[in-house]
């Protein structure tokens, strides 16, 4: 009986084949999937969010005491005092989401109706909408193609008498260039808003980012890399800027948190105790999650360096970790026999390697322009003004970085060394057989 080899010596002796045949492929195994030849992965990535008996324990436990709103229970308090630990930070406010954890900062700010905020084009759209949600104006600033993250060098021309806060994002969880962002903040007693939104752990010279500025924004929405459906948080170490934020997510009530006494304006932007309570368990693996991207991430990096026509966005020296919410990098498709990027991906997504081409530029979306031609913008603001703002609008940086890019989702990043041998080969191959693909 011991003749019959087990499952998993077949799948060892499969596994040590494909190994084998990346050193030495054939000709005839190399044609691509999108042309009909076998993928070099037929896997899935690791599945997202990691489940186990510990959320299904927490979760139980208060669906069973019934204690689900934070007023009643003490699991988002407990969030906010690990998650400051964590990050070096004096206060964390928990959030419904991220989005509302950027509108109520804009509000602690009191950024309003007439007030120019300074953001990157390329994020995704909630940092914008949160300036809008003010009826503010959002100053987009062109990106550092290198980096992909906001040009800090172009930030001070932007800057007028009516700027009233720098909104950089940690793209993809790479921080952006705080030492410039801060001094400019500085020299113009103009606060930095971070968000943080998808650089959970990430550093900026040793200290986590979202400590840095005035304040700092996180999600916790599905695809980030700490998950609780929907959730976010507010970062700050400023006493009077926390009691705001505080008061404005609680319908503006007073310190006590529920009754009826009210400091201020504000909503509802409360954290549930279920969200908080998942927030706890995953938390335990957000620190050895985040080693394994930035493993795998800098295995990757070297791999790719000796590909002509892949470049890999680059981290500013003051970064010392990086979150890798996103791998991203720029392709060239002169190495690459003129392949245009949209087959590049499309061949990639063939062989078994998900990715996209990440954003557009949001600075030309149509959406903008309908909402400075709504009866509220025009009543704040002078015809001039948004026509000025139309001819300051130009990012070229951003719209070439937008026709260039290749992303891959953080959860990619989180399986074995030989996921990414499977990536770079799957690039190798489609950079071999790049002009048979342009002839087909
Ligand atoms: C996800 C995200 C947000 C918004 O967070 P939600 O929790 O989805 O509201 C804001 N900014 C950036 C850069 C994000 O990636």
């Amino acid at each position: 009986m011991h003749n019959r080899p087990t499952r998993r010596e077949v799948l060892g002796a499969a596994s040590a084949g494909l190994v084998a045949s990346q050193v030495a492929r054939p000709a005839s195994t190399d044609k691509l999937a999108l042309l009909g030849g076998s993928p070099v992965r037929r896997t899935p990535f690791p599945s997202w969010p990691v489940i186990a008996d510990n959320e299904e324990r927490a979760w139980m436990e208060v669906l069973r005491n019934g204690k689900w709103n934070r007023l009643d229970g003490n699991h988002a308090r407990e969030f906010e005092e690990i998650w400051a630990r964590t990050l070096g930070a004096k206060y964390c406010l928990a959030t419904a989401n991220g989005t509302s954890a950027l509108f109520t900062s804009l509000n602690a700010l009191g950024i309003g109706p007439g007030d120019e905020v300074i953001v990157p084009p390329y994020t995704f759209v909630a940092t914008v909408n949160a300036v809008l949600l003010q009826h503010a104006l959002p100053i987009f600033v062109d990106t550092d193609p290198e980096t992909s993250q906001i040009d800090a060098g172009k930030i001070e021309a932007a800057i007028t008498y009516r700027t009233r806060c720098i909104l950089p994002v940690h793209l993809g969880g790479s921080p952006a260039d705080l030492d410039t962002i801060l001094e400019i903040g500085r020299k113009h007693k103009i606060p930095v808003l971070e968000d943080a939104c998808q650089a959970h752990l990430a550093e900026w010279r040793h200290r986590k980012v979202s400590t840095l500025g005035a304040l700092g924004c996180f999600s916790f929405q599905a695809s980030k890399n700490l998950n609780s459906g929907e959730g976010g948080a507010i970062l700050t170490n400023d006493d009077e800027l926390y009691r705001a934020c505080q008061s404005f997510h609680n319908n503006g009530r007073g310190k006590s948190g529920s009754g009826f006494a009210y400091m201020r304006n504000g909503a509802n932007l409360r954290m549930t105790e279920f969200q908080a309570t998942l927030l706890i368990e995953q938390l335990k693996r957000v620190e050895e999650q985040s080693r394994t991207r930035e493993q795998n991430a800098a295995y990757l990096t070297k791999q790719f360096s000796e590909i002509p026509g892949i470049r890999p966005a680059r981290m500013y020296s003051g970064a010392t970790r990086n979150a890798y919410h996103l791998y991203m990098f720029r392709y060239d498709k002169e190495h690459f026999a003129g392949l245009e990027r949209g087959q590049f991906l499309k061949a990639m997504n063939a062989e078994g390697i998900h990715c996209s081409g990440g954003y557009t530029p949001l600075n030309k979306e149509p959406f903008l322009k309908h909402t400075f031609d709504s009866r509220a913008y025009r009543a704040i603001y002078e015809a001039k003004q948004l026509l000025e703002w139309t001819e300051r609008n130009h990012c070229a940086a951003n719209d070439k970085l937008c026709e260039e890019a290749v992303w891959f989702t953080q959860t990619m990043l989180l399986g074995p060394r030989e996921d990414m041998d499977q990536i770079v080969e799957a690039v190798r191959k489609i950079r071999r057989q790049a002009g048979a693909l342009r002839a087909s």
